[in-house]
């Protein structure tokens, strides 16, 4: 019910995914009042069901595929981890193109370069948040596994893991068959080997993760309210929002608002260049003692299976479709018996029905992180596509030093919203 009340805080953060809980405990901690608006429960888009892993070997972000024989075999939409629903395909024409256009070498190697500093910080800046937040338990440093059965991709995989190694300080494990049987002995027999990513962090909740964050938000004096971040509106030198429980009032307001933050942006000038990777996943119980010590992507067909609290989770890949349209999972319908072959003791589907999120994705791959163009007071946190999990809480500490007038921990430049 709204109601005439209106209160003052320090701080407006909008959007209560992994993204803004981590921006609004940040400035919490650097002694603003703040209040947390999201129109329903945090933590219950796409940083509800997301494969669970602090990725900090992801310095290089997922490309556009540039050689024709991927690009033929996703264009007969029959893969594993990419689908598309075709009446979107005009739509995506453009943020395509651009996509294609940084996956370019010599550019992508640019923005890894660029895409880094973040990547390097988020193992220990989750750490920081998970000890305050007392849930160090749902952190486990088993790093995750990609499992192969092509030689020549594993050979691959391994020569850039190795530049990886001397460029980014990521370190790596190379698997042989043996070894990687011993490492995961639930896996099938028969694949050719593995890498493993060892500083990789699973977390065997996510939701439970960001919630453990949302607790100490409000361990510190920060307010939850649930209203309409499209209420957003300029006022007395600072910004409004409606909730439930009255308007709330800031001289500053970040969005970060994922998948959704477009609805807010455009009407403000901004005209996000977001497209949405949808993805789903699945929960098993395993036959008997079967387990994974640790989450193994399936590196021929595209999806990961990651050891959680509620059982093995199977997540896809990318669909290209509108963000709203009702759940496809094609993707689940293909890879769930591809995952039955890699891991024979899977055991028996958990959910209902299968979990649908939507991963905010920019052309250049690299997130949102800055002052918004021609708004005083107003400031963007969103675009973290498949990293969202792994970059929250480094994005809130960026953010949150900016802020503040503080020395940022790297240089924000490259993330600016301008630059599209
Ligand atoms: C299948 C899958 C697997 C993934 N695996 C990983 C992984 O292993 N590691 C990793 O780092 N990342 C992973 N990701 C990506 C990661 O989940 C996302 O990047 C991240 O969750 C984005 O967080 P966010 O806070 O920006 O957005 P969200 O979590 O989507 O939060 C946005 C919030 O805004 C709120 N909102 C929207 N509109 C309004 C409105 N009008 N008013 C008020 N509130 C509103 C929503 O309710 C929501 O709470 C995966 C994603 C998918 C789909």
């Amino acid at each position: 019910m709204c109601s005439d009340r209106v209160e003052e805080f320090d701080a407006i953060v909008l959007g209560g995914g992994v993204v803004g809980v981590s921006v609004a405990v940040h400035l919490q901690m650097r002694g603003l009042r703040v209040v947390l608006v999201d129109r329903r429960a945090p933590g219950e888009e796409t940083s509800f069901g997301n494969a669970g892993i602090i990725q900090r070997e992801a310095v290089f972000p997922h490309i556009f595929p540039r050689g024709l024989a991927e690009l033929f075999r996703y264009a007969r939409n029959r893969s594993t981890e990419a689908f598309y629903h075709p009446s979107m395909l005009p739509r995506l024409v453009s943020p395509f193109f651009r996509y294609w256009h940084h996956s370019q070498r010599d550019r992508y190697l640019a923005i890894a370069r660029l895409y880094a500093p973040l990547i390097a910080e988020s193992v220990h800046d989750h750490a920081a948040l998970a000890e305050a937040a007392g849930a160090m338990d749902l952190l486990r440093p088993t790093g995750w596994t990609q499992a192969h059965e092509d030689p020549r991709k594993l050979e691959e995989a391994l020569a850039e893991a190795e530049v990886m190694q001397r460029e980014f300080g990521v370190t790596h494990q190379a698997l042989d068959a043996g070894a990687l049987a011993r490492h995961e002995p639930h896996l099938r027999q028969g694949l050719v080997g593995g890498l493993h990513w060892q500083q990789a962090v699973a977390v065997s909740d996510p939701h439970a993760l960001t919630l453990a964050y949302v607790g100490l938000f409000e361990r510190l004096g920060g307010v939850l309210r649930v209203g309409d971040a499209r209420t957003l509106s300029a006022s007395g030198g600072g910004w409004r929002v409606g909730t439930n429980d009255g308007a709330v009032t800031a001289r500053r307001a970040v969005v970060a608002l994922g998948a959704w933050a477009p609805e807010i942006t455009k009407p403000l000038g901004y005209n996000a260049p977001l497209f949405v990777k949808r993805g789903y996943h699945m929960h098993y119980k395993p036959d008997g003692n079967a387990l994974l010590n640790g989450p193994v992507l399936d590196v021929t067909n595209g999806y990961m299976l990651a050891p959680m609290r509620r059982g093995i989770r199977l997540t896809t890949g990318a669909e290209f479709a509108d963000r709203d349209a009702r759940p496809t999972p094609v993707q689940l319908g293909r890879a769930e018996p591809a995952a039955r072959r890699l891991m024979p003791a899977l055991g028996t589907a958990l959910d209902p029905k299968p979990w649908l999120g939507a991963r905010p994705c920019t052309p250049d791959m690299m997130p949102i992180i800055g002052p918004a163009p021609g708004q005083p007071g107003l400031w963007y946190a969103f675009g973290h596509a498949h990293h969202g999990l792994t970059l929250g809480p480094t994005t809130g500490r960026l953010i949150a030093e900016m802020m503040m007038g503080d020395k940022p921990f790297t240089d924000p430049t490259p993330y600016r919203a301008e630059r599209f």
